[in-house]
């Protein structure tokens, strides 16, 4: 177990050969649900260590190569368990203060992260939908904390840095201001967006109004407002299509301990299913060349998804 760099990307990968045994989608038995092993009865919201973690405040002795670089898997890894209701199909169907609950154990696992230097990076992403390899369909999100930026986050970084040296702006309060073409759902707080340069056929990208670079700086009525947009956008991913649709959400927000002028936290929504309600495969250009390819326009689609938030959620 360890996190091997690629030399020629800057690329990690995290190599933990003992999640093969986790579970994988049970019929009759969940982890998650009250009064198993783990969880116990009287919660309504849970954040549990990850059973089959893929960093540990514990690592093994990484495997190396000389040439190679290596870093021990050191971190923590959580499941957050969203309700105690097995049955849910969502984190949209949940009532704002129930979703609020779910945020608020993340800012507190954001907050004690800091505590340790060793620690890089906050991760909080969800998975949605056995089509794309949820293990389990209890409602979860996870929680990566590791001793590495993500490469993508990293990408991010870069650019805005390099903005705001030559612009003294933060380039996404620029993003958030101009878009107003492609706008799922706006509250006092948030905008919902498909940005210009959406990747995916339905994406949407989730900013507060006000610039802040982590959540842990997040007061508790923007963290209000911040479940009602999810809950808005994320429903419209529900609805837009004749069945709901399979989604990766994921948190981006500045290193831990960091507060930045120019990096600002947003969520961001990948749908993975196509206008004809097929998968999309991220294949050759995508996968290989970093090429993603649409058959729809990121307008079109923020349309339906606009039309949809307004009508049925
Ligand atoms: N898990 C756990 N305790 C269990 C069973 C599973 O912590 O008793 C974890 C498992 O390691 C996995 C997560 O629950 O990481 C479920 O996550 P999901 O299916 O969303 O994605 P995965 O991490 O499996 O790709
Ligand atoms: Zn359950
Ligand atoms: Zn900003
Ligand atoms: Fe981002």
């Amino acid at each position: 177990m360890e996190i091997r760099k690629n030399p020629l990307t800057g690329e990690y990968t995290l190599v933990s050969p003992h999640r093969l045994s986790r579970p994988w989608q049970p019929e009759g038995f969940c982890p998650f649900c009250p009064g198993a092993p783990e969880t116990g009865h009287g919660w309504d919201v849970l954040l549990l260590p990850n059973r089959y973690p893929v960093v540990t405040p514990t690592p093994p002795k990484p495997y190396t190569e000389d040439f190679y670089v290596a870093q021990e898997a050191y971190g923590r890894a959580y499941v957050l368990v969203e309700t105690s209701q097995h049955d849910v199909d969502d984190l949209s169907d949940l009532p704002i203060g129930q979703i609020v609950k779910a945020l608020k154990l993340v800012v507190e696992a954001a907050r004690e992260s800091e505590r340790d230097e060793k620690l890089a990076y906050f991760f909080y992403f969800r998975n949605k939908g056995r089509e794309i390899g949820v293990s389990l369909t209890h409602p979860h999100s996870q929680i990566y904390v590791l001793p590495v930026v993500p490469p993508r986050v990293a990408l991010e970084l870069a650019h805005s840095k390099r903005w705001y040296k030559r612009r003294g702006e933060c380039l996404h309060c620029a993003i958030v201001k101009r878009e107003d073409k492609r706008v799922i759902y706006e509250n006092r707080g948030w905008k919902s967006f498909t940005p210009y340069y959406a990747r995916w056929p339905f994406e949407a990208h989730v900013y507060p109004k006000r610039h802040v670079s982590s959540i842990v700086e997040l007061g508790e009525d923007e963290l209000v407002d911040l479940a009602d947009a999810l809950k808005k956008t994320l429903c419209a991913f529900k609805n837009v299509l004749e069945k709901p649709m399979p989604y990766i959400m994921v948190m981006h927000q500045a290193p831990l301990r960091l507060r930045l002028p120019y990096y600002h936290l947003h969520f961001e929504i990948y749908g993975m299913y196509r206008p004809d309600g097929r998968l999309k495969y991220a294949a050759g250009a995508e996968t290989g060349g970093g090429l993603f390819t649409l058959e729809t326009t990121p307008e079109e689609a923020a349309q339906k998804l606009k039309e949809t938030a307004a009508r049925r959620c």
